[in-house]
């Protein structure tokens, strides 16, 4: 079990700091990345296991794109730029089709209460390493002792999960999204709906055991027990779901500059975006920070320790970075509810409201509505900031990848430099 920070923070960093230092270490390999990156090898040295980092914006894509543009010519690190893009594109998928994450949540808790005795079962012993193929049955360890499985290792489990083990795809999402230290509401449900075959459509991934000999490191394909039924595997069709209509976003009026109205505001940084000092906000002056690590909303989704104690090390980081930029008082809170912390803070250092940077789709969102009715009731106001970067590139995500990434190649491509005034690529 991962049970200490100090082990989880030396593989995957949990602070700015520590993101950035992998980083620095990774880019003079960054040209080897697309010959390399799906060779799947004990402590994954062919990638940047920043996943963590980029997930919780300790880091974001944009600066780690911006990076790469300074140092390598744009063919040699194309690839990985592309990879950076797949996650942009899979947020702004999710942000024009919000329905797609509730469906999702709404199937888990009817197959959780609901689902067949028989396949729960099923997917418990799966899920504990016990499904029968040894190289599987080890993915599920890894996944569960660290957080962390790479993205061919993500392919193969999901794929056998569905089409050979023919175990409901929300189930499989599930078990990543609880266990992952990356856990993203957009890559994982999207990424599931990717290997389903529910979200290109007549695209489906199917694990092969030449694929898996080919790039699987040969220590873990040493214990061949049960490798034949992914020879058997045959693609389970699963009814496709009427495609979601983009919705063009209403994107409501925020916050980049900050032009409040008179008042005393506080600053909330939760774990969905923990650089707000590095946003439009980082001009702001308030009052006082606020981090919660919030316990309930986390129980209601059932994230693992491993997770758990990620967010509480680099929400810390936060609060020393936070404090260090405002020069402000900064607060924590543990036990109870969002809307009970932001209320009490705010009384304590009597705020006018809160300011904090936008949630995208996810149990975070979800939870809104509550949490401004309750401000609302307690006469509080919250404004919300996005960052720039999101407001470029997320509406660009309404129809296929490769449309949205050709835009993007055409513009990295021919050159386009960064702008060093904004500090972004003008996509
Ligand atoms: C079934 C499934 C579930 C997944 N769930 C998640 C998830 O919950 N959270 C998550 O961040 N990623 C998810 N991914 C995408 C991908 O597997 C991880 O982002 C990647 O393995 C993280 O490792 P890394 O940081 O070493 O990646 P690198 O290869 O070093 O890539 C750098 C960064 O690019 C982005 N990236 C790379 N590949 C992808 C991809 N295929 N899709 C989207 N972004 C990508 C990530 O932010 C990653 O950190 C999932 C993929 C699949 C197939």
């Amino acid at each position: 079990m991962l049970g200490t920070m100090d082990r989880t923070d030396a593989v995957f960093s949990a602070t700015r700091e520590g993101a950035l230092a992998r980083w620095e270490e990774f880019l003079p390999r960054a040209s080897d990345y697309s010959a390399l990156r799906n060779r799947v090898q004990p402590r994954h040295p062919h990638v940047s296991r920043l996943s963590p980092a980029i997930r919780s914006r300790l880091v974001t894509t944009q600066e780690l794109v911006e990076s790469l543009l300074a140092t390598h010519a744009f063919t040699r690190v194309e690839k990985l730029v592309q990879e950076l893009l797949w996650r942009d594109y899979w947020k702004g998928w999710l942000e024009l089709r919000p329905g797609v994450w509730t469906a999702y949540r709404r199937e888990l808790e009817h197959l959780k209460h609901n689902g067949d005795p028989a396949i729960l079962h099923r997917a418990q012993e799966v899920m504990a390493g016990r499904g029968g193929i040894a190289v599987m049955d080890r993915f599920a360890r890894e996944l569960i002792e660290t957080g962390y499985l790479h993205n061919h290792a993500r392919m193969w489990w999901a794929g056998y999960w569905i089409h050979v083990e023919r175990l409901p795809w929300v189930l499989g999402a599930d078990f990543f999204y609880r266990h992952l230290l990356d856990a993203d509401p957009a890559s994982n449900t999207l990424g599931w709906r990717w290997v389903a075959g529910l979200q290109t459509k007549g695209k489906t991934y199917l694990p092969r055991r030449s694929n898996l000999e080919k790039y699987c490191s040969p220590v873990w394909m040493e214990d061949t027990t049960g490798l034949e039924r992914i020879d058997d595997a045959v693609v389970s069709t699963l009814k496709l779901p009427e495609e979601p209509a983009a919705t063009r976003v209403p994107w409501m009026p925020l916050w980049e500059r900050p032009e409040l109205p008179a008042g005393r505001w506080g600053l909330w940084i939760h774990g969905e975006d923990l650089t707000p000092d590095l946003s439009a906000l980082g001009r702001f002056q308030p009052e006082c920070v606020l981090t919660i690590l919030d316990d309930p909303l986390m129980q209601a989704v059932g994230l693992s320790e491993g997770r758990i104690a990620y967010l509480r090390h680099a929400l810390a980081d936060a609060r020393s970075r936070a404090a260090a930029h405002f020069g402000c008082p900064v607060e924590h809170r543990g036990e109870g509810s969002l809307a009970h912390h932001l209320a009490g803070v705010a009384r304590e250092h009597r705020l006018d409201g809160w300011v904090a940077m936008r949630p995208a789709v996810g149990p975070l969102a979800d939870a809104l509505p509550e949490i401004e009715s309750a401000l609302q009731r307690a006469g509080l106001a919250i404004h919300w900031c996005r960052r720039r970067w999101d407001e470029l590139r997320w509406p660009d995500a309404a129809s296929g990848f490769f449309p949205f990434w050709e835009q993007t190649r055409a513009r990295l491509a021919s050159g386009t430099k960064p702008n060093s005034r904004q500090g972004v690529l003008p996509l």
